[in-house]
């Protein structure tokens, strides 16, 4: 058969270990999943209530174009409905993107570490991959940009960054946008956007209506809660979207999906709550962090990067033997760090707790 010959060097996503896994294997009752980012606090309750009541009929294919959840985005943003494109995750979205613009004969650039499906999907399209490091856990702007070149053909950025937490301020982002050339297109992923508090982040929503060639992608997966239902969307000028548009499958998100972010959407003190409750969850860690003299990056995201200064898959190990299951940074590009999702009050305690007996053998 004749494969894309890049596709022979890629793996297939290895997702964490299932918690009914963990159970069996280490014969644990409760197992503690810290590991994917997903909202310890689940999701808002209107949307339970709202499936007690109204049923969907699974027969008829989901409205395509997911007016519903487009018009109330619209409504929330202030945006027209024609600036979105939804995804079957935001995952899709990079992979829309990635569809659309990349091939052989075009480069993409990122920061290296940051999430992988932005290389993984450019390497399926046989784009080459300019991977720029990070310096002290941010985004080396100067360097992406010195790195563009006329066949750039998308630039991506991930603020807050996954797995550092990093974000990039508003002065720096606004200067850099100035100075990409029109043919780029810039996404900015803010699947973290919801637990963001930093005073000198931007406003991505202004951005869009300045930057023709910026795109912004958003999630419901991860403060919203719904990871299971797998709705993205991405945010840009009308023209840049209904250029996509015809890349996306005609019935990419389900309807479960989108009632849901519908309701989640006009929930927001769920949102804000759950922002608070993160803010004290990351406070936990960092007192435990400067009590034993660990280095962290403090995050905007609703995890954290721990250098243990160790094998980071030895303490992820024994971390599992108790029953959580976390994410080892050496898939990561942080061989010596842990990558821990914040999880409840009593969640945050136990594990460090628990690391704080393991680093003391
Ligand atoms: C989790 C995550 C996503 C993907 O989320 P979806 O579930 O596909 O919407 C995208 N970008 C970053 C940085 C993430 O951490």
């Amino acid at each position: 058969m004749q494969w894309k010959k890049q596709i022979r060097n890629l793996t297939p996503y290895k997702p964490g270990k299932p918690a009914a896994e963990v159970k069996k294997e280490f014969g644990l009752d409760n197992i503690v999943k810290l590991a994917s980012n997903e909202n310890p606090f689940g999701f808002s309750p209107k949307i339970d209530d709202w499936f007690k009541e109204n049923g969907v009929n699974h027969a008829i294919y989901p409205d395509g174009y997911a007016t519903k959840l487009r018009d109330s985005l619209a409504g929330f943003y202030h945006l027209q409905p024609k600036q979105f494109i939804f995804g079957n995750g935001s995952d899709e979205i990079i992979q829309i993107i990635s569809r659309a613009l990349l091939e052989p004969g075009k480069n993409t650039i990122m920061p290296v570490p940051t999430f992988p499906q932005y290389r993984h999907n450019a390497i399926i399209e046989g784009a080459e991959v300019i991977e720029i490091p990070l310096i002290k856990g941010e985004h080396d702007l100067k360097n992406m940009l010195t790195s563009i070149n006329e066949q750039t053909a998308v630039l991506w950025l991930c603020s807050p960054n996954n797995p550092t937490g990093t974000y990039i301020n508003n002065d720096d982002l606004r200067d850099f946008l100035n100075k990409v050339p029109s043919h780029v297109l810039i996404v900015l992923d803010e699947a973290y956007y919801e637990y963001v508090i930093a005073p000198d982040y931007y406003d991505a929503v202004a951005l869009i209506s300045e930057y023709p060639n910026l795109l912004v992608t958003r999630t419901f997966s991860k403060a919203y809660g719904l990871a299971g239902f797998r709705v993205g969307y991405g945010m840009a000028s009308e023209e840049l979207i209904q250029t996509i548009e015809p890349v996306r499958e005609p019935f990419n998100t389900n309807v479960l999906a989108q009632v849901s972010a519908e309701i989640a959407v006009s929930d927001q003190s769920f949102v804000s709550e759950c922002r608070m409750a993160n803010r004290k969850g990351l406070a936990q860690y960092y007192t435990f962090c400067d009590e034993l003299a660990l280095e962290y990056y403090p995050s905007q995201g609703n995890f954290i990067l721990i250098d243990f200064k160790r094998d980071a898959d030895e303490l992820f190990r024994a971390l599992l033997q108790q029953g959580f299951i976390v994410r080892s940074g050496q898939a990561l590009g942080f061989p010596t760090s842990l990558r821990i999702t914040v999880g409840s009050t009593e969640q945050n305690s136990r594990i460090i707790e628990v690391l704080k007996e393991l680093l003391q053998q």
